[in-house]
């Protein structure tokens, strides 16, 4: 980290063995193929071209108004996720709020060769206030390939766009449409920035984009669910909205694969859900009017590393939100008392099974 060309820290991320991924930095159409890749192993395909248009939904299942190149089509089927970005039709059906609002700022973004003399492997971050006391910043982020970086950083004035631009409900968030950044735009963030003098070339890519700050009120209706942007859009320090997106779905999958197999009731379907082992902790959870799954089979007691009387908090992004080992009528009080904001257990213990 740089701040008025000097460096001011140097952060080693090295992360421990057990984290199975470590840190990756992919191109996107990387990302796109590997996960094309695994939705084919599954049996799943993309059908290019065909649009939500809108959809119904009742008791038995979810009535789909789809816009091919070959005409309109309805299709029937049992569940609906959208996943359909920040201006999402599935969002906008199910009538439910997206609260938030945009940041002011627009930033530019390229993936080039920077020809300097910093380590490879590191991102490198710099910045200097100006003369009227505005921040100005530069990321870049190493990518696979010799000298290779995603650049990102304010956009200029010239490459601006009307607040706006061109979204019909008012949503702004990614990457915007007209003139993209040119080597010239970067190089001269690099040339201000920069605490050596360096070279950028060899432009694949570029874009102006915007970022928002927003939240669905819930994750879904009946039938029908809402998963990624089209559920939550914020900026990187936020969370990597992809990575976010996809524990979304991967959180929601597990679930519906438990209706869909016949092994919970799709009226308790529950977004969010305590997980435990003993069925008397169940009925405590129960009581609240909060969802629970009792993990007979120990299969997820095994996956958090469970105990008779543990119980964890499922999110609904996937996270653990909330462990107690073992629950503790105090404990289990305070939990519920902030999740329904009205139940105390703490003031009745008996109710509690320990
Ligand atoms: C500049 C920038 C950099 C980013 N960098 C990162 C990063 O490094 N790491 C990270 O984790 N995240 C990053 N993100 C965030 C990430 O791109 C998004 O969070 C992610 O793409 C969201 O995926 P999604 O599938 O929910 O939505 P989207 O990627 O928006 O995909 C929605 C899809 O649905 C389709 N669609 C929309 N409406 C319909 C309809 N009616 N019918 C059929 N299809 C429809 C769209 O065509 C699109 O293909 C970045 C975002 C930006 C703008």
């Amino acid at each position: 980290m740089y701040r008025d060309g000097v460096q001011v820290a140097r952060t080693e991320m090295a992360l421990p063995p057990d984290v199975p991924y470590g840190f990756t930095a992919l191109p996107q159409y990387t990302t796109e193929r590997l996960l094309a890749e695994e939705l084919h192993r599954h049996g799943g395909r993309i059908e290019r071209s065909t649009e939500l248009v809108d959809f119904s939904q009742d008791a038995d299942g979810v009535s789909l108004r789809l816009r091919t190149p070959t005409g309109d089509e309805v299709v029937r089927t049992a569940y609906l996720v959208g996943a359909d970005g920040a201006h999402s039709v599935v969002r906008k059906g199910l009538g439910l709020s997206f609260a938030g609002d945009a940041f002011p700022e627009e930033y530019m973004l390229g993936d080039v060769v920077v020809d300097w003399t910093m380590p490879p492997g590191y991102a490198v971050r710099c910045t200097r206030r100006g003369p009227d006391g505005a921040e100005d910043g530069l990321v870049a982020i190493p990518l696979p390939g010799r000298g290779r970086y995603r650049l990102s950083m304010l956009a200029p004035p010239e490459l601006r766009r009307p607040a706006a631009g061109g979204s019909a409900d008012g949503i702004v968030h990614g990457l915007e449409a007209g003139e993209p950044p040119a080597v010239h735009h970067l190089q001269a963030v690099v040339d201000r920035l920069s605490p050596e003098p360096a070279t950028v070339s060899d432009l694949r890519w570029s874009s102006v984009f915007r970022i928002s700050h927003r939240l669905v009120d819930r994750y879904g209706i009946g039938r029908v669910f809402v998963a990624g942007d089209a559920a939550h859009i914020h900026p990187p320090t936020g969370g990597q909205g992809m990575n976010t997106g996809i524990q979304d779905a991967l959180n929601l999958a597990w679930k519906l694969a438990l209706v869909v197999d016949g092994l919970a009731a799709s009226s308790a379907l529950p977004l969010r859900v305590h997980v435990v082992v003993a069925p008397e902790l169940g009925a405590a959870f129960a009581d609240a009017g909060e969802p629970c799954l009792v993990d007979s089979a120990g299969d997820l007691a095994a996956a958090y590393g469970m105990r008779g009387g543990d119980a964890v908090l499922i999110r609904p992004d996937g996270y653990v939100g909330w462990t107690a080992r073992p629950v503790t009528a105090a404990a289990l009080g305070a939990h519920l008392a902030v999740l329904t904001g009205v139940l105390d257990l703490s003031e009745s213990p008996g109710q509690v099974p320990q």
